[in-house]
């Protein structure tokens, strides 16, 4: 097109390489025809809420991570309720608790991590999970007498005697 007039235009120019001729154009497709390829092309006006088959979803999409991170959390939950509360082996319960809180701790941070939350926020869970996981490990005590699971009612301090016996917690 020059000066209004349609004129036929060299295809071989290069600077003509993006000739088109429009072929159909709807609200939501648009059909053209590439003079220097000879194809005639589609463009579709895609409704938003549609998934592209086969294009992986970027990891860490919040919506991705939180149902993982829900069911982790409850299926992690009964099994360390169950093992801890209904166990009654002290021993065994006292070797598995600081590796148990810790691999936690970690997790939760890790799904933290995972989620489309700004990095800054990590400076304030890690060190809060930190005082959580210390806690956690001076505030719970395995009896030797029963076997109970016994925490420490203010949380800040270690328990000295078992709620469930009433044996004395030593160390
Ligand atoms: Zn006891």
């Amino acid at each position: 097109m020059e000066r209004g007039k349609v004129e036929p235009a060299d295809v071989s120019n290069p600077s003509l390489y993006d000739a088109y001729e429009v072929k159909e154009l709807t609200n939501d497709s648009f059909t053209y025809y590439s003079y220097t390829s000879g194809d005639r092309f589609t463009v579709k006006k895609v409704p938003p809420d549609s998934k592209f088959d086969g294009v992986a979803v970027p990891q860490g999409s919040p919506g991705q991570v939180f149902p993982v991170f829900i069911g982790v959390w409850v299926v992690l939950g009964l099994f360390s309720a169950g093992f801890f509360f209904l166990g009654k082996n002290a021993k065994l319960k006292r070797k598995v608790w600081p590796p148990f809180v810790v691999a936690t701790a970690v997790l939760f941070v890790g799904f933290t991590w995972a989620t489309d939350l700004p990095a800054d926020a990590l400076f304030i869970v890690v060190p809060v999970v930190a005082l959580i996981t210390i806690l956690n490990l001076r505030a719970v005590q395995f009896c030797n007498s029963c076997g109970a699971t016994v925490m420490s009612q203010n949380f800040f301090s270690k328990p000295a005697f078992c709620s469930k016996c009433g044996a004395g917690l030593k160390q």
